[in-house]
C-alpha cells in the first residue's frame, strides 16, 4: 500500500488543553494546523501510524522500535493527573520490519508499554477520532543523518509491500534557543537553524538538509531533525508536496507543522 499521510509535528505539552490552559492561546497557529492535520489523517483512514520520537530510549548505534501490543500514556509529568490514553501496537508489521531489516540496518526491538511524550502528544491530538488505529513507535539514534535517511528508505520499502495503509508522523521540535527566556538559553544560531530547515524542507532540498553544518545543529539545541530525516528517507523518490501549515515560537522553541501531500 502506498503511504497515505506524512507530516512533521511538534510535541509541546502546551498543545494539550488540560496542560496548556491559558498558554494554549499563544499557540493558536499550531493548534489550528494540528486540527487540519487531524482531518487529513482521518480522511486517509490509516491502519497503522509510525510515530518517530526523539524522546524515550535513544541508543547510540541502533534505531529502536517498540512492539508492545498495547501502549499507555499519561501526562502526569506535566501536571495533568486525569488523562489516560491507550493505543494498540501493530506487532505484525513491526516484526516484518525487523525481519527484513535485520541484516540491513541496526535495529533493536523493545517492549515498553509506556509511551514517551514525543509520541503521545501528537498522537493524542491527531487520533482522537481514530480509536482503532495501530501504532509503531520508533526512536532515532546516535548515528549520523545519512544513516537516518537510509533507514527511512528501507522502511519505505516495507510500507510499500505491506497491505496496511500507513501514516508517518515525525515528531520533533526545532531550536530550543530562540529567545532570551527560551528553555535552553538564547543563541542566534537557533533562528538560523530553524530558517534553514524550513527553507530546505519547503524547497525539497534534501541533499542540502543532510549536509547542514554539524556545529550549527549542535548549537541550535533541537530535537526534531533526525525524526525529519527519517521521514525524508521514507518520502525519497516519491512525488510529494511539502505544505507548511504553521511555524511559531512564542516560548523560544520552534514549533513546525508541515504536511507532505503525497
Ligand atoms: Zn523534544
Amino acid at each position: 500500500m502506498p503511504i497515505i499521510f506524512s507530516a512533521i509535528t511538534p510535541h509541546s505539552p502546551i498543545l494539550v488543553p488540560s496542560i496548556g490552559k491559558e498558554n494554549l492561546s499563544r499557540l493558536k497557529a499550531t493548534e489550528s494546523a494540528m486540527e487540519k492535520l487531524e482531518e487529513d489523517l482521518r480522511a486517509g483512514d490509516p491502519d497503522t501510524i509510525l510515530v518517530i520520537s526523539p524522546h524515550g530510549l535513544i541508543q547510540q548505534d541502533a534505531f529502536t522500535i517498540n512492539l508492545n501490543p498495547e501502549f499507555e500514556a499519561n501526562f502526569k509529568e506535566f501536571g495533568d493527573f486525569t488523562t489516560k490514553l491507550r493505543f494498540n501496537g501493530d506487532v505484525g508489521l513491526a516484526y516484518k520490519i525487523r525481519e527484513s531489516l535485520e541484516t540491513k540496518a541496526p535495529l533493536q526491538l523493545i517492549s515498553e508499554p509506556n509511551l514517551d511524550y514525543g509520541s503521545s502528544i501528537p498522537l493524542s491530538l491527531l487520533t482522537k477520532k481514530l480509536p482503532d488505529v495501530k501504532i509503531i513507535p520508533l526512536h532515532y539514534c546516535g548515528l549520523d543523518l545519512q544513516a537516518h535517511f537510509k533507514f527511512g528508505q528501507l522502511l519505505k520499502r516495507e510500507f510499500m509491500v505491506s497491505k496496511n495503509k500507513v501514516a508517518v508522523i515525525a515528531s520533533g521540535d526545532l531550536s530550543h534557543k530562540l529567545s532570551k527566556d527560551a528553555p535552553a538559553g538564547y543563541s542566534p544560531k537557533g533562528k538560523k537553524f530553524d530558517k534553514k530547515i524550513v527553507d530546505y524542507l519547503t524547497k525539497r532540498k534534501t541533499a542540502e538538509l543532510l549536509e547542514i553544518d554539524r556545529q550549527l545543529i549542535a548549537e541550535a539545541g533541537e530535537c526534531g531533525l533526525k525524526s525529519i530525516v527519517i521521514l525524508l528517507g521514507i518520502l525519497d523518490g516519491m512525488n510529494y508536496e511539502p505544505k507548511m501549515l504553521s511555524y511559531e515560537a512564542p516560548f523560544g522553541v520552534g514549533y513546525l507543522v508541515m504536511n507532505f501531500k503525497i
